[in-house]
């Protein structure tokens, strides 16, 4: 089954073109733009480990060889991603194309219901 890899989803993000929206950053990214502004999603994590050391809240934890993350204790400092040298990140999730567009569904029957929906 096709997956994708997801860095980070933001719900609501204003600057990311007019109006309100969803913004979905996919992990991944095979542009070079010079001056890149999101260059934790450029490569794939290899689960190397470095950057769990950085980590206060022990929301990322290698364990038999993968790094795990556990949202529920995520500050979203950034650390981790402040010090990968493979420019990743540590917290990518990935889904099934299914699993995204239910996602994206489910947030947008809210956005409809609570009149914060642009067309
Ligand atoms: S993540 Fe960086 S390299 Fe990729 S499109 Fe965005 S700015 Fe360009
Ligand atoms: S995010 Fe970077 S530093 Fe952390 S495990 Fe992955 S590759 Fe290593
Ligand atoms: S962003 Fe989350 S996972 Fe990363 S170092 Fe901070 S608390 Fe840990």
């Amino acid at each position: 089954m096709t997956k994708v890899y997801v860095s980070k989803i933001y719900d609501f993000s204003f600057v990311d073109g007019p109006g309100n929206r969803m913004a979905i950053f996919l992990q991944g990214c095979n542009f070079n733009c010079e001056y890149c502004h999101n260059p934790e999603t450029i490569n794939y994590c290899t689960n190397c480990g470095f950057c769990t050391a950085f980590c206060e809240n022990k929301a990322i934890i290698k364990k038999d060889n993968v790094v795990k993350f556990y949202s529920e204790n995520c500050c979203d400092c950034g650390c981790c991603i402040d010090n990968c040298p493979n420019f990743s990140n540590p917290k990518t999730k990935s889904y099934t194309i299914d699993e995204l567009f239910q996602y994206i569904q489910k947030k947008t029957r809210l956005y409809k219901r609570s009149n914060f929906f642009r067309r």
